[in-house]
């Protein structure tokens, strides 16, 4: 018996005794998404990071699609000085510019904000290599779904330890047909590998002393508390044309 799938209520199926298509009702159905599944789901993890994680600060840094989109221009200080030269390299005069950080765009930043996250264990390991002593060992950071991690922002943690960012892996919960959209389906996009940033790092410019951050962070409320007096936000936490 052969089926002759075709969109609608309807299928032809062959009938073996005569070999004629006959019409049968479609037997399959689409599922629609259960929300409550991903919002349930969502929760459960929070409540996790809630559980046994901690607060730390995101650096959300500008990147190139910001500065494409026309949402922040290029570092007046060692950038748009440079003119030509940098314009024909891509690239500023100082690595470690106080102003943008090293990203060679103005203000560095693009969002400061603080969140909980559950950080693996890693015992700190450093490896002599050409361009200096590194810190080899990466560990895994897990936070809230509510903003887009990019390879190159950084995380801050209550010891002023800091670790640059590479790019998140998506995990999102399919319970229906359609498309996971990250707002609607995503359960831990930033899911991301983390390593250990040499004290040399522009990250480090990026202006909390250790006693601020500490008093900042080492905090332990009963409910979640909020940070919005201390976050700055330049841009979407989610890029507004990707959902
Ligand atoms: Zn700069």
């Amino acid at each position: 018996m052969t089926e002759n799938i075709v969109p609608g209520n309807e299928v032809l199926i062959e009938n073996p005794d005569d070999g004629q298509p006959e019409k049968y009702r479609n037997p399959y159905y689409v599922r629609k998404t259960q929300n409550w599944a991903v919002e349930q789901e969502r929760q459960r993890h929070i409540q996790a990071l809630y559980s046994v994680g901690e607060y730390c600060v995101f650096a959300l840094m500008w990147h190139l699609p910001d500065f494409q989109k026309g949402l922040v221009g290029r570092c007046p200080t060692c950038y748009v000085s440079q003119g030509k030269i940098a314009e024909a390299y891509g690239q500023s005069s100082q690595f470690k510019c106080p102003d943008c950080f090293g990203t060679t765009f103005e203000g560095g930043f693009r969002a400061i904000i603080v969140r909980p996250a559950i950080f693996t264990d890693a015992d700190d390991s450093e490896a002599f290599q050409a361009r200096g002593v590194v810190h080899t060992q990466e560990l895994t950071v897990e936070t809230t779904p509510d903003f887009r991690v990019l390879n190159g922002d950084y995380v801050f943690r209550t010891n002023n330890v800091r670790y640059r960012l590479r790019t998140p892996a998506r995990m999102t919960l399919r319970s229906g047909f359609s498309h996971p959209w990250q707002r609607q389906s995503n359960l831990t996009y930033n899911h991301t590998r983390a390593a250990e940033e040499d004290p040399t790092s522009p990250a480090y410019d990026i202006p909390f002393s250790k006693d601020v951050l500490r008093g900042i962070l080492n905090i332990h409320p009963q409910q979640p508390a909020n940070f919005s007096d201390f976050e700055i936000i330049r841009a979407p936490l989610i890029p507004a044309d990707e959902d």
